[in-house]
């Protein structure tokens, strides 16, 4: 019975080399490489693969022949594995030159759309400078924060309940829930968006103990809206506390300040005004710089309506009662308190003429600074 097994060595002979040819030309025709796997299944397939039907034929081998002829299937299946992943970097890198070579792709043109440096809003700018000037004479910078209660906003800084701020009208109330709360249930709690950032300096004066020197800066919001008011704007506020503070000192920082924006040898005057924390109070005008001519004379002013002063800020020494509030012996110490919009001075600095164009973010106008 040696006929049949020399005849089934080689039938798989015959089979491996016929399946050779047929795989190699499939492989050389194969378009894509979903062609090529295909064409690489359909030899090496475990169940319908063409090697799968001659390996059929092996129980027909004799044992002592089925290591030579095993490594003879083994070799081949290297082939098959070699040939299929040669042609794969073929393809490679015939896609790869077909890429180079098709639509010509100049790196060096310039693109479609210019995108121009970004930089600060002119009120952040003018924000930074600010606090600049306030850090230089000394002030430590402190933040709170724009969603306040009643309390730190109005009742500490010595507002009568009847005051007109506190008034639905100037004021944004704020609903509070507690977690776990019906949104639709609303609890009674006296919050606000803040309407000045004095409510940082209660808080710091809460805190600490004199002396302290602070400036605040930040959003605050009221209900206002014409060209000069906007229901959202920034503010500045400065204070100091300390032993015998006076009204001096206060003039003395704010001609500091008006010389470190606006050059040296700018006046500066308080008028006097009223503001429920501080007392007395006091309205700061600076000599304006826009109109003033070398012989002393004043040319026509939008800014001053020539008048040759520029209302800038408020300010005072702070009401014994606001530091009672916050714990600090009102008879051992005094302070004194400032504050002004930080848009209002951008737009003194700049000549901008409505205080919206701050807000509605035209790139033709935020390009300018
Ligand atoms: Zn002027």
């Amino acid at each position: 019975m040696t006929a049949p097994a020399a005849d089934a060595v080689t039938a798989i002979e015959e089979g491996l080399a016929a399946l050779g040819t047929r795989y190699r030309d499939a492989f050389a025709g194969a378009a894509d490489e979903q062609a090529l796997r295909d064409a690489q299944a359909a030899v090496l397939g475990k169940k319908k693969g063409e090697l799968t039907r001659v390996m059929a034929l092996m129980r027909d081998v004799p044992k002592e022949a089925r290591p030579e002829v095993g490594a003879k299937v083994n070799t081949f299946k290297q082939g098959v594995q070699e040939a299929f992943q040669s042609r794969l970097q073929e393809m490679a890198r015939e896609a790869r030159n077909a890429d180079l070579n098709a639509s010509p792709f100049d790196l060096s043109l310039p693109g479609r759309l210019e995108l121009g440096r970004g930089h600060l809003h002119p009120v952040h700018q003018t924000r930074d400078d600010l606090l600049t000037i306030f850090r230089d004479l000394g002030f430590e910078v402190v933040a709170g924060p724009e969603v306040e209660t009643e309390a730190n906003n109005f009742t500490k800084l010595a507002f009568p309940p009847d005051h007109p701020a506190t008034d639905m009208q100037d004021t944004f109330w704020v609903d509070v829930l507690e977690s776990g709360d019906d949104p639709r249930s609303v609890r009674d709690g006296k919050v606000l968006l803040r309407t000045h950032t004095s409510n940082t300096q209660i808080r710091v004066m809460s805190q600490r103990t004199p002396p302290m020197a602070v400036v605040s800066a930040g959003a605050v919001y009221r209900r206002d809206d014409d060209l000069t008011h906007s229901p959202m704007f920034h503010q500045i506020e400065g204070f100091l506390v300390d032993e015998n503070v006076s009204l001096a000192h206060l003039k003395g920082v704010l001609t500091s300040f008006a010389e470190a924006l606006y050059g040296p040898g700018t006046p500066v005057r308080l008028r006097p005004s009223y503001f429920p924390f501080v007392e007395p109070g006091a309205e700061v005008d600076i000599g304006c710089v826009f109109c003033s001519e070398s012989d002393g004379s004043r040319s026509s002013c939008k800014v001053c309506k020539t008048t040759g002063w520029v209302e800038v800020l408020g300010c005072g020494m702070i009401h014994p009662e606001v530091l009672t509030h916050c714990g600090i012996d009102s008879e051992k110490y005094t302070g004194y308190a400032f504050g002004f919009g930080v848009e209002r001075i951008a737009m003194l600095r700049y000549g901008i003429p409505s205080i919206k164009l701050l807000f509605e973010n035209d790139p033709r106008f935020i390009e300018q600074f």
